[in-house]
């Protein structure tokens, strides 16, 4: 398991490699999603955004949202409302927890899907080149709180 904190910057240096201005909303959403344990929907980054920038607009965060995703720092994420969320991206290769209450993410690496993937592979005919796995559930913090 390890916990979706990546440092922010990390990610800053990659964006202005890329030739990325960094003004200071693409800095405040970038910290934002860097620091979240939870997939961030791009209306919940526009507002935990506009308490330290009052200026941050909403396109700015879906343009920065999409500039992450396009260098490949977050990821998109489903959640179980059927809308998208972002979250840092795995390290390697990674699948995820997530919680359908809080949204809290959590990574976990390993799984055992060798027989089935080679079972799929044998009755489809495809070579399958890769899989992506995301786990949706309570959390453990969710669990107690229902009990
Ligand atoms: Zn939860
Ligand atoms: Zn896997």
């Amino acid at each position: 398991m390890s916990t979706p904190f990546s440092s922010s910057k990390d990610w800053l240096s990659r964006l202005a490699n890329h030739g990325y201005r960094l003004t200071e909303p693409r800095r405040v959403i970038v910290e934002i999603i860097a620091a979240s344990d939870r997939a961030l929907n791009p209306l919940e980054v526009f507002d935990l955004g506009r308490d330290a920038c009052p200026g941050l607009g909403l396109v700015t965060v879906y343009r920065t949202l999409e500039k992450l995703e396009d260098l490949g720092l977050v990821q998109r994420v489903h959640q179980a409302d059927g809308c998208h969320a972002y979250l840092r991206a795995a390290n390697g290769h990674e699948h995820i927890l997530l919680c359908n209450q809080c949204g809290q993410a959590v990574f976990f690496a390993g799984d055992d899907l060798t027989s089935l993937l080679e079972r799929v592979a044998r009755q489809s005919g495809f070579e399958i080149q890769e899989h992506w796995l995301q786990l949706h559930g309570l959390c453990a913090r969710c669990r107690d709180s229902v009990r």
